[in-house]
């Protein structure tokens, strides 16, 4: 439902749970972030209001980081449970992935990566894309290219962020019939469902378009279609008023 992924050098936990309450309006059902710290990945997820997550957090901090991403879900497939809460995790618990809509061929893409041993933990439509980018990227190694991809395998509608514990400093976004926003800032770049998860931070904002994927580093934000073809980047000014 509320997507939002962050890279710079701010906590990115407190970015992207302070864009997740921007996003609160919207209704959902569960939270979840991950990080990116100490070379590796840490996630925190429950099933209810933000405030559980955060208790969460409270009890079991996880620790700090500059890279991350959140969200919030209304569930589609499988029930309202800390386990179906996204982010969902590969099984060597090095990538990360939210997710908006529908993946409507998860079923058969599941049959496949059990085939392949894979051990899906969820009822989710959302956790087969962990899996695939895990593959994809253990082969080339560059998480855009992974999300690339796997999207073309994807059907359905859809907003996808990941980040990957062996490329620190990256957040990949990706999307179909779903909107996905980057935020462009001084040494910092954001995505999100919708601009108000970041205008206290940058008012220069990137649409992405269509079957476009991101790679989000500090410093630039590149933009291709799925077939890897290089695509405009042009940032507008969002003078919309957050407190409206
Ligand atoms: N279909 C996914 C799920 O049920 C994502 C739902 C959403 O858009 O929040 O987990």
């Amino acid at each position: 439902c509320g997507i939002v992924g962050y890279v710079g050098a701010q906590s990115a936990l407190d970015v992207v749970v302070a864009g997740l309450k921007r996003l609160e309006y919207r209704g959902y059902d569960s939270a979840g972030v991950a990080v990116l710290a100490d070379g590796g990945l840490a996630a925190a997820k429950k099933a209810g209001k933000l405030i559980n997550l955060e208790k969460e957090l409270k009890d079991r901090p996880l620790p700090t980081g500059s890279t991350g991403i959140g969200h919030t879900r209304w569930a589609t497939h499988g029930g309202p449970t800390d386990t179906n809460a996204h982010p969902h995790l590969d099984n060597a618990g090095r990538v990360a992935v939210v997710h908006n809509g529908i993946i409507e061929n998860f079923a058969a893409l599941r049959a496949e990566l059990e085939e392949r041993g894979h051990e899906l933990s969820s009822e989710t439509d959302t956790e087969v894309v962990a899996h695939l980018l895990a593959e994809e990227f253990s082969s080339c190694a560059d998480l855009a290219e992974a999300m690339r991809l796997v999207c073309r395998r994807l059907e359905g509608a859809f907003t996808l962020v990941a980040t990957h514990a062996d490329q620190p400093d990256v957040v990949v976004g990706a999307r179909r019939n779903s909107p996905l926003v980057v935020g462009v800032g001084e040494g910092e770049a954001f995505l999100a469902s919708d601009v108000a998860a970041f205008i206290a931070h940058t008012r220069s904002a990137v649409e992405l378009g269509q079957d476009q994927v991101v790679e989000l580093r500090r410093d630039r934000v590149t933009v291709t279609g799925f077939d890897g073809s290089p695509a405009e980047v042009r940032a507008y000014h969002v003078d919309w008023d957050a407190s409206a």
